[in-house]
């Protein structure tokens, strides 16, 4: 390739700017090229090496042919989620009708007769109940980009902090850079309660923290073109964004809303005065206050009109009981028993666990309140010195866990 320099004329073939602009220019047979495209050019290819496979699976039966039914979603669900019925239907026929909503409009273009809104979801339950596994199974059933933010992290432009945009860069980095993959992903932003305002009525003294992001927030739910840095981190006026426009990009968020049981049965409470009060009173489960939630619930908790207005779907998960936690140990296509029993196939050897052993792992997880996400951590202390030796252990042998060596390894690590 030619050097041409001293040639104030030349232009770059691909940006247009002149050689006094963007410096020197390399010559081809019929253009130019400046250093900033050709490095461009550099990054772009290395995204996507020649031979390389590394381009996301394309479904959503290979975009948006057929899209799976409710009932599909569904019972694949049911292979890896344990209990939360109606957390699954709502959410099967919410992301059934978005994927047919973006169908429609590939199918219509411009020329849509009826605008189909976007079905963007809110799941109220405790921390540990499901929430995020339902939202990662579904966007896994799809093959579509996925990603998961905290919404804890995230603050208004400007303060320390994740800038709301670099839920976009996750997404963007979910579909290997490529826009039009992560134009149609899936995010899952937890901790949606925690940037509540305090309360309702403060909107005189703005709290920065809660009520700034959900500002943020709503630009994006709102379907918007999105500058953001590709790298992540803040912007600054020279970088170079990429546009992502969210109008197709399905939100799930999740929050565990504490005392949100009290704001339901107030309003509830207050319904239910005057005729047939009492016997509207009698027929609630007390237990279970969630499943009467409504988005005027939400709001009074603390999120904006404005963003509630943007979540037209709203459900709950349960909190789970002894006998859910037990299910979740075995039951699941990935249950963690089964994990183990798999990792120690891997060296040979035969695992069996007493169901002793998983009746005391789900007595510990409900004394930590942590839902399914304690099951892992104390299977891991249980499993972890066992492991250690695992290799050691003769091929072809059986390692049967007792309620006994199970309850020796947890005393190990008091
Ligand atoms: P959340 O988002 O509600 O706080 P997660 O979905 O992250 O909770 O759950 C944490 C872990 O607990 C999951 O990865 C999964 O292993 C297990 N888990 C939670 N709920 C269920 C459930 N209903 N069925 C099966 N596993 C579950």
């Amino acid at each position: 390739m030619a050097k041409k320099s001293n040639d104030a004329e030349m232009h770059c073939s691909f940006c247009g700017r002149s050689s006094t602009q963007a410096g020197q220019l390399a010559a081809g047979i019929t253009g130019y090229i400046c250093k900033d495209c050709a490095q461009l050019a550099t990054e772009m290819f290395s995204e996507y090496p020649a031979g390389s496979n590394k381009r996301p699976q394309r479904s959503v039966s290979e975009t948006l042919g057929e899209i799976p039914k409710p009932i599909a979603i569904k019972q694949h669900l049911d292979q890896y989620v344990i209990g939360q019925e109606a957390a699954k239907r709502i959410l099967s026929v919410a992301v059934y009708n978005h994927y047919k909503r973006l169908k429609y409009n590939a199918e219509h273009g411009d020329a849509n007769e009826v605008e189909i809104e976007k079905s963007n979801i809110v799941m109220v339950g405790e921390t540990g109940t499901g929430k995020t596994l339902l939202a990662r199974t579904i966007a896994r059933m799809l093959k579509v980009p996925f990603c998961i933010a905290d919404a804890t992290t995230l603050t208004e432009a400007g303060y320390v902090g994740d800038d709301v945009e670099n839920v976009l860069v996750r997404l963007l980095h979910a579909a290997n850079n490529d826009v039009a993959e992560a134009e149609r992903g899936i995010v899952f932003i937890d901790e949606i309660d925690k940037i509540a305002r305090k309360s309702e009525s403060t909107s005189i003294t703005r709290d920065v923290s809660g009520e700034g992001v959900q500002q943020a927030l709503l630009k994006l739910l709102e379907g918007a073109d999105v500058g953001v840095p590709p790298e992540g981190g803040r912007k600054h006026p020279e970088q170079k964004l990429t546009q992502i426009n969210t109008r197709n990009i399905l939100f799930i968020c999740g929050g565990a809303f504490d005392g949100i049981e009290r704001v339901i049965s107030a309003r509830l409470n207050s319904n239910a005065i005057g005729f047939k009060g009492d016997e509207l009173r009698q027929e609630l489960d007390r237990e279970n206050m969630l499943q009467y939630v409504q988005p005027m619930d939400i709001k009074k908790f603390g999120l904006i009109p404005e963003l509630v207005g943007r979540f037209p779907v709203l459900t709950y998960l349960e909190p789970l009981d002894r006998e859910a936690l037990r299910r979740i140990l075995t039951e699941p296509k990935n249950a963690l028993t089964k994990q183990y029993v798999e990792l120690f196939k891997m060296d040979g050897v035969e695992l069996k666990i007493d169901p002793e052993v998983l009746d005391m792992v789900v007595d510990r997880a409900v004394e930590y309140h942590l839902g399914a996400r304690g099951l892992r951590s104390i299977m891991e202390e249980i499993m972890t010195d066992l492991m250690f030796n695992l290799p050691d252990m003769p091929s072809g042998s059986t390692f049967t866990l007792t309620r006994e060596i199970a309850e020796s390894q947890l005393k190990q690590k008091k």
